[in-house]
């Protein structure tokens, strides 16, 4: 959002987020000026993995007559099939009538090779305000839906064919596992103890978690010389895991690791000065 704001010359107004690290819906409608042209919301958050009342964001787009763009790069493709497992995931995408446009990652939850994305608008003139043309030369219309031109078709064509091997039993049985997983983790980090806990409520497999009785970067160090490979959040400060099947075997030797951690953490004191970088 703000890149490409940044190419189009827009101005973003970011306004704190609200209880549960989700969107403020009463800040974001104080903040629409009569220059406002859209609002943007997630589902879920990346870093924490929660989804923005969509619903009420939907209804102050339609009242102001703003477009609303649900940014679901992350829950797009799976998050409906952990909604048809019985896991209470709010409506986010075009279903609700003020919702303008939606961008869902298939190189993310849709498992597909990277390079793979969507962009689906609520109409074909909503779509058309996207397009760059260009007819001033000798070979006629030039169209492009993208900022880049001609891109090879191979991600595009890797996705057709990974989508239809998985099909709905696939993506089905992947939501299973990877919220099988999150609950497994969920229970292993109260159990542990050392003040951790789950920032907000996500509602899907995208995870943050603090600590309330250690420097959780500190932890996120000792995990790191364990030889995991670890996302931290800055603010709050906190690990970030993105969940997939690959790590559901081994959340047992993760949380095993991570109470070694939190022990080894105990003896340090002052901050870890390890930066967030994503
Ligand atoms: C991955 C992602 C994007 C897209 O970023 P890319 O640099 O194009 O991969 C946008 N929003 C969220 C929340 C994402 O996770």
């Amino acid at each position: 959002m703000s890149k490409a704001a940044h190419y189009l010359g827009m101005k973003v107004l970011r306004v704190p987020v609200g209880d549960g690290f989700r969107a403020d819906v009463a800040a974001m409608a104080a903040a629409i000026t009569p220059r406002t042209v859209m609002l943007y919301a997630s589902a879920p958050t990346y870093s924490l993995g929660v989804i923005d009342p969509i619903t009420e964001l939907a209804n102050l787009a339609r009242t102001h007559g703003l477009w609303l763009h649900v940014d679901a790069c992350v829950g797009g493709i799976l998050g409906p099939f952990v909604r048809a497992l019985g896991h209470p995931v709010p409506e986010f995408g075009l279903a609700l009538p003020g919702v303008t446009s939606v961008s869902a990652d298939l190189h993310k939850s849709g498992y597909t090779a990277k390079g793979a994305s969507v962009v689906l608008f609520r109409t074909a003139e909503h779509q058309a305000a996207g397009r760059y043309d260009f007819d001033d030369w000798p070979t006629g219309l030039y169209s492009v839906n993208t900022f880049t031109g001609t891109r090879p078709g191979g991600a595009i064509a890797a996705a057709w064919a990974v989508m239809n091997f998985l099909g709905e039993a696939g993506y089905r049985r992947i939501a299973a596992t990877v919220m099988e997983a999150k609950a497994h983790l969920v229970e292993g980090l109260a159990r542990i103890g050392g003040g951790l806990h789950v920032w907000g409520e996500p509602e899907l497999w995208a995870v943050g978690f603090g600590s309330a009785g250690h420097d959780i970067f500190t932890i996120a160090d000792r995990m790191t010389a364990r030889g995991w490979s670890v996302g931290r959040i800055r603010e709050p400060r906190g690990i970030h895991l993105m969940l997939t099947p690959v790590h559901a075997p081994i959340i047992d030797e993760y949380l095993a690791d991570l109470a070694r951690s939190v022990n080894e953490a105990r003896a340090v004191t002052g901050p870890s000065p390890t930066r967030a970088v994503y």
